[in-house]
């Protein structure tokens, strides 16, 4: 079991202001942040990073908003991380996710979903590296 996770703040959700709240949120469900950027993906960059639902046909909708504006990339530690953090952000639809989590209380539809969470520790390591280098986490 791996104690790190990945996160990304999506552009919906710092272009309306949440970006304090759903870190506020994450800090008080227990993790400490291991490494943050405010950054924005080129459309190029949001394909590479969700390259696993390139056949999908959402692939072209979800490049495009996930490079329409900046997002908060981050790597998180607390203990079975990459699960909790699963449960603390809630359905990938808004609509089916449980109340008091993130997409519950920040998310507007299953594309425009306020945040990312790795849904592997594999893949924790993958978007982590993708993001940051060994200078940039601690
Ligand atoms: P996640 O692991 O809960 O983020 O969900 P997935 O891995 O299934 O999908 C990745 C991301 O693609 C989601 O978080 C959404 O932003 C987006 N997505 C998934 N399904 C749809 C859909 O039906 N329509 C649109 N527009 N975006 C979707």
């Amino acid at each position: 079991m791996s104690n790190r996770t990945f996160t990304m703040i999506k552009p919906d959700a710092t272009s309306k202001g949440y970006t304090g709240a759903i870190l506020d949120q994450i800090i008080k469900a227990g993790y400490s942040v291991k490494a943050m950027k405010w950054t924005k993906l080129t459309i190029e960059q949001a394909g590479l990073f969700y390259d696993i639902h390139r056949e999908r046909p959402f692939f072209g909708d979800l490049v495009k908003f996930m490079s329409s504006g900046p997002i908060v990339a981050a790597i998180l530690e607390k203990e079975n991380a990459v699960e909790d953090f699963r449960t603390l952000i809630g359905a990938t639809n808004p609509a089916n996710a449980a109340e008091g989590t993130i997409r519950k209380n920040f998310a507007a539809s299953i594309g425009e979903n306020a945040v990312h969470g790795s849904d592997s520790d594999e893949n924790a390591q993958i978007e982590g590296d993708f993001f940051f280098s060994k200078l940039e986490r601690f």
